[in-house]
């Protein structure tokens, strides 16, 4: 049985910007798989966390903008 998946078609990952199937829609961006698994094991206090914090801040502020 074949079954098109909805919502899930994939895009340009907003952090690596790589063209990604797999992941989340996060309003008008796409988060490939390999970077929210990254997001969630960042340390606070890595320096890469802060990167992916504002990327994710400036995307919520142009949404609710
Ligand atoms: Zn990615």
């Amino acid at each position: 049985m074949e079954e098109q998946q909805q919502g899930q078609q994939g895009g340009a990952c907003m952090i690596c910007c790589e063209q990604k199937v797999e992941g989340i829609q996060i309003l008008t961006q796409f988060l490939c798989h390999e970077c929210e698994r990254e997001i969630v094991k960042t340390d606070v206090e890595d320096e890469r966390y802060a990167y992916y914090i504002d990327r994710m801040k400036r995307i919520w502020l142009e949404a609710i903008s």
